[in-house]
């Protein structure tokens, strides 16, 4: 006889669906074929370095290559406005600010402006403890990216990225080596 299973898988909330090195190697199309048309992307970090504020030429891009593909995106950050507003080159995009991932609430405020349903959005970001426990918490596709190189916040330094260290080694188990494939559930 299988044991009743109550207690809520804890571990799955903290792993991703796909772990990339960066998010120029999240294939628009491929995300498309997945059903994928909402795409929550993570700020600092994750498409600029939390101390520059313009985007790569290569990130620029990528999100040029989502919207040919037809794919919305909307920018959730913990960070605020202004920090947004200094960054350039995302200047059409939607946000929500000072979001306190990983609540629901600005994943689902961000899906709301987007029109977007839960089965069809992705969130992506480098983040396991705000970006992808909150997609995951949802039920959203999440996609954990490397952080860039570069200045991290004090309390991201001192308290995400050391229990990190712990839930990465498992989730690049489940990933092939390189951490780039998608993780086989
Ligand atoms: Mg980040």
């Amino acid at each position: 006889m299988q044991p009743v299973q109550c207690v809520p898988k804890l571990w799955e909330l903290l792993y991703p669906k796909m772990y990339v090195p960066s998010v120029v190697h999240i294939d628009p199309g491929d995300l498309y074929d997945r059903g994928i048309r909402c795409v929550l992307l993570d700020l600092d970090n994750t498409v600029v370095p939390r101390d520059k504020t313009d985007l790569s030429p290569e990130v620029a891009d990528w999100i040029r290559r989502l919207k040919e593909k037809g794919i919305k995106a909307c920018v959730v950050s913990n960070n605020g406005p202004e920090r947004f507003r200094r960054v350039s080159g995302m200047e059409d995009l939607p946000t929500v600010c000072r979001a306190v991932k990983p609540r629901k609430h600005p994943f689902r405020k961000a899906m709301r402006m987007l029109g977007a349903a839960p089965e069809e959005t992705a969130v992506v970001g480098d983040q396991i403890f705000t970006d992808i426990l909150g997609g995951n918490r949802l039920g959203l596709y999440t996609i954990l990216v490397v952080p860039m190189p570069g200045k991290e916040y004090w309390a991201t330094e001192m308290f995400n990225r050391r229990l990190e260290k712990l839930v990465l080694n498992r989730i690049k188990k489940k990933f092939t080596p390189g951490g780039l494939a998608e993780w086989e559930k």
